[in-house]
């Protein structure tokens, strides 16, 4: 009897500490949102979002697999896709917060975060500075590809637009490459490529993950021997670079407007004194390292196209508002390679948990610690054109 008692006592114990470790877990978490959500309610004004209740959550997060993951993202209506730096590190491009986000100033010669170093402030003060660093990294972005991760959900977004679907894809990176697979996608279906649709369902049936070769980093090697872009993607040469023509640029917006650029892309630049709200291409890949260029309408300064760190979202250059109408019917949100650390991605992330939303997150430490979260362990280049794979066989088979 008396052991009994002793044993009901250990496990009221265990679940007490149990309950009051999970309290301490929801509390933390519930500070993290509100001041994220507070923080940008200061900066981006009327939107009325508030940090989910702690007591309004009974899930949280578990790991997950492709198989079983996948017939749940295909039940559903409006997929939601939000990208962080991950998913470019295939494409050898930085982090901004990584060993690559520090930059050494030429004046000062000292190394300083790209969070601090990229504000407005300092491009005012230092243009020649910021546009240096701008066109380094535009350098690295033409020297390098969309990676198989941005080809594989490019063809996912053009098969459910295709398919009566609705897919928004949103990209916190600034190198253009969600854009530039879009187009190749939307290209290759009008030249009649509709096998770009990464597999069929058979071919998925035979394979399994643990088979699939490794990717190479660089994006150059393709998963599978199904896949049919790997010519696209032969290293690119300076010469090579085919320089966007004015009216690719003005029409990009309009082709694209279903990939959302929430930090802009380094590829186009703006009037500085704001004459109008156009976008115009960025300088010639090689021009000098300190070129500052004139808005080609009012020849005052042009800046680089891209959000700075002490700046606010504007509707009319990120659309940060038709965004946020956007998600309000999303069904699942798949969120892949970043740390959330930029406002309005946690918005979004913020938004999905309140309204108990299927969010699937996809990286190698996962940051989402609350709601009706799916972790799938790893990197972008190794998960995604897989579940993409699976999805689409999936989609083609109902
Ligand atoms: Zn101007």
């Amino acid at each position: 009897m008396n052991s009994s008692i002793a044993k009901i006592g250990d496990t009221l114990k265990t679940i007490r500490e149990t309950t009051g470790a999970m309290d301490n877990f929801k509390n933390e978490w519930d500070k993290v949102l509100k001041k994220v959500t507070d923080n940008l309610a200061s900066k981006i004004g009327p939107i009325h979002m508030r940090a989910p209740r702690p007591d309004e959550f009974d899930m949280t997060p578990e790991i997950t697999d492709l198989d079983t993951i996948t017939d749940e993202i295909a039940k559903m209506e409006h997929i939601v896709v939000l990208t962080g730096a991950g998913i470019s590190v295939a494409s050898n491009l930085p982090s901004f917060r990584g060993e690559g986000g520090f930059w050494t100033t030429r004046d000062k010669q000292e190394k300083v975060k790209a969070s601090e170093f990229l504000t407005y402030t300092n491009f005012i003060s230092y243009p020649e500075e910021i546009w240096h660093w701008h066109h380094e990294l535009r350098k690295t972005v033409a020297m390098n590809n969309p990676n198989i991760s941005h080809t594989c959900l490019a063809d996912f977004q053009v098969f459910c637009e295709k398919s009566n679907r609705k897919f928004t894809m949103i990209t916190q990176n600034i190198d253009g490459y969600h854009i530039e697979a879009y187009v190749k996608a939307n290209k290759a279906i009008e030249q009649g490529l509709d096998k770009t649709f990464v597999t069929t369902s058979k071919d998925v049936e035979e394979r399994k993950l643990s088979d699939l070769p490794q990717k190479q980093a660089n994006g150059l090697e393709v998963v599978g021997n199904s896949y049919s872009k790997a010519d696209d993607y032969e290293e690119k040469k300076l010469s090579d670079i085919e320089r966007p023509s004015s009216s690719d640029f003005n029409k990009k917006y309009s082709i694209c407007k279903e990939v959302y650029e929430i930090h802009g892309d380094i590829n186009y630049m703006r009037c500085a004194n704001n004459c109008s709200n156009k976008f115009f291409p960025a300088p010639e890949i090689g021009c000098s390292p300190d070129f500052v260029p004139k808005c080609p309408n009012c020849s005052s300064i042009a800046r680089p196209h891209t959000l700075f760190f002490d700046e606010n979202y504007l509707e009319a250059f990120y659309r940060s508002n038709s965004l946020l109408d956007e998600i309000q019917t999303m069904d699942c949100l798949i969120v892949i390679g970043t740390a959330l650390e930029t406002n309005l991605a946690a918005n979004i992330v913020a938004q999905a948990i309140t309204n108990k939303k299927l969010i699937i997150e996809i990286n190698i430490d996962p940051v989402i610690k609350y709601g009706n979260v799916k972790y799938l362990l790893g990197q972008a280049e190794q998960i995604v054109p897989n579940l993409c794979e699976l999805i689409l066989a999936k989609f083609q088979t109902n």
